[in-house]
């Protein structure tokens, strides 16, 4: 038994009694003891992940005016944009609501130059701000651990981990914005993973951000030639850079090495793939990081003793969080196919217009280790409400890259620029719902838009 006077008097609080004793169960596993927790939390919507979708998720349930709590694993919010240096938003144009407040708000406060990159520290403090102003009760440093059912199928309460121990919640709805899918791959839903074939994923990538460059050097040595249409990068540009990897004798797990402008003197690279690597093995995520890590250091070191232009090349940061593309898609009520991507699909519940291409990046370096359409040429289309559904449980939505969809489909609308309407509609959804005690389900989006 642990005795609370070691670990100091507020470390048991939330645990009404706590065996630490485990039981040896079958095939040399452990079976953890019960325990009691306390509920320290009853809401209206309960958000998990606060990256774009979950923190748009959680600000439209708020505004809508359901109570709302918004756990998030990390110390700040923003997902990708933030723990993992992101600087660049896809797909924002043609969207109104949250995205387009957002924007105005990055543009006001300095942030960025253009409403499409942005520095993540005041990224940071801009969604901390929107979420305080809107009433959503935030937790950081939260990570949800189980979910548990009751008899109708609705989640009742999930448990969570973090610097108070473990705890449990209940929420009248739940929608899960991980990424990942944890909540509802823990609440028991069915889920897909990468390529229907093989199962292979999408590689991760570590974001960094640089100093001592400067972005005229950069557009003048034509290592930066603009936004190509979809607005990302030039090819040339990367192709370049990748030339001037390769005269230092190194060569890159991405061939298609990027910068991103956020400021003059402060430039964001992603230049690595991790190949292979599952959202699900946390080994796995942990070797990536630290391969990445070291390729890229190896890489800025090899150009800073270049000279000229890299003379000065430091690497300020890397991201807390090694950027995950694809994790579980879970089952909703519909699931978005690449055939609906090739007929430019519209729905009467669409909830969010896109248009970005599909996009895959290579699944092994002998592909390529770029990135390409995958043969698939998408028309713009729509992602139904059905789609933030989820099939198997009733009170649970979805939001961001864990809605319900096929690998091509995913490979599309997984960009921020959509994640961030997608959180919105589920979370008037969800707070419609709660307040009429209804399932999301039985909610019709006409009542929302
Ligand atoms: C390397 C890379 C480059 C990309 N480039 C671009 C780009 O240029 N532009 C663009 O728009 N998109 C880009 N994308 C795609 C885009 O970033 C993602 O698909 C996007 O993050 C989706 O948003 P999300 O909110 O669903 O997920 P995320 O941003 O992953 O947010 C999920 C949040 O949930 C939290 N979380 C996870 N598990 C738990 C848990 N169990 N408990 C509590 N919290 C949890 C995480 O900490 C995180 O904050 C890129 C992705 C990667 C990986």
């Amino acid at each position: 038994m642990i005795k609370a006077g070691l670990l100091g008097p507020f470390a048991l609080q939330n645990l009404v009694s706590f065996e630490n004793t485990l039981q040896k169960g079958k095939d040399g596993t452990v079976e953890e003891p019960k325990r009691s927790l306390t509920v320290v939390r009853e809401t209206d919507v309960i958000v998990c992940g606060g990256g774009p979708a979950g923190f748009a998720a959680a600000l439209a349930a708020a505004r809508s005016g359901a109570k709302t709590t918004l756990i998030e694993l990390h110390g700040c919010l923003g997902g990708i944009w933030t723990a993992g240096l992101l600087s660049n938003i896809i797909d924002h144009e043609n969207k109104n609501g949250i995205m387009k407040e957002l924007e105005y708000r990055l543009d006001k406060s300095d942030a960025q130059f253009t409403a499409r990159k942005y520095d993540a520290e005041q990224m940071k403090w801009i969604l901390e701000e929107m979420c305080k102003e809107a009433g959503v009760e935030v937790r950081l440093h939260t990570r949800v651990t189980a979910a548990y059912q009751d008899k109708n199928k609705k989640i009742d309460f999930i448990t969570t981990e973090s610097f108070s121990g473990r705890e449990a919640w209940k929420a009248k709805v739940f929608i899960d914005a991980t990424g990942n899918g944890d909540l509802a791959a823990r609440a028991g839903c069915s889920f897909d993973l990468g390529e229907p074939e093989t199962g292979r994923v999408q590689p991760m990538s570590l974001m960094v951000i640089l100093s001592g460059l400067k972005e005229a050097d950069l557009v003048k040595e034509g290592f930066i030639l603009g936004l190509g249409k979809d607005g990302s990068p030039t090819t040339e540009g990367k192709k370049k850079l990748h030339a001037e990897i390769l005269k230092i004798g190194f060569d890159t797990s991405y061939s298609m090495p990027s910068f991103f402008t956020i400021r003059p003197d402060s430039i964001a690279l992603m230049m690595n793939h991790q190949y292979g690597v599952s959202a699900l093995d946390s080994d796995a995520i942990s070797k990536a990081t630290i391969e990445a890590r070291n390729e890229i250091n190896k890489v800025i070191s090899g150009l800073r003793a270049t000279g000229g232009i890299w003379s000065n090349v430091r690497i300020v940061t890397s991201a807390a969080q090694i950027g995950i593309r694809e994790g579980r898609r879970i089952h909703g009520h519909y699931m978005l196919t690449k055939e609906d991507l090739l007929n430019g699909a519209q729905f009467p519940d669409g909830v969010c217009n896109v248009k970005f291409s599909v996009d895959v990046h290579a699944l092994t370096k002998v592909e390529g280790g770029g990135y390409s359409n995958s043969g698939v040429k998408m028309e713009p289309y729509q992602i139904p409400l059905r789609s933030l559904i989820a099939k198997d449980v009733n009170n649970l939505m979805m939001a961001g890259r864990c809605i319900s969809g096929d690998f091509y489909a995913h490979a599309s609308y997984r960009v921020t620029g959509n994640a961030v309407p997608m959180g919105e509609a589920a979370g008037k959804v969800a707070a419609k719902a709660s307040l009429s005690n209804r399932v999301p389900s039985a909610v019709n989006w006409s009542e929302i838009s």
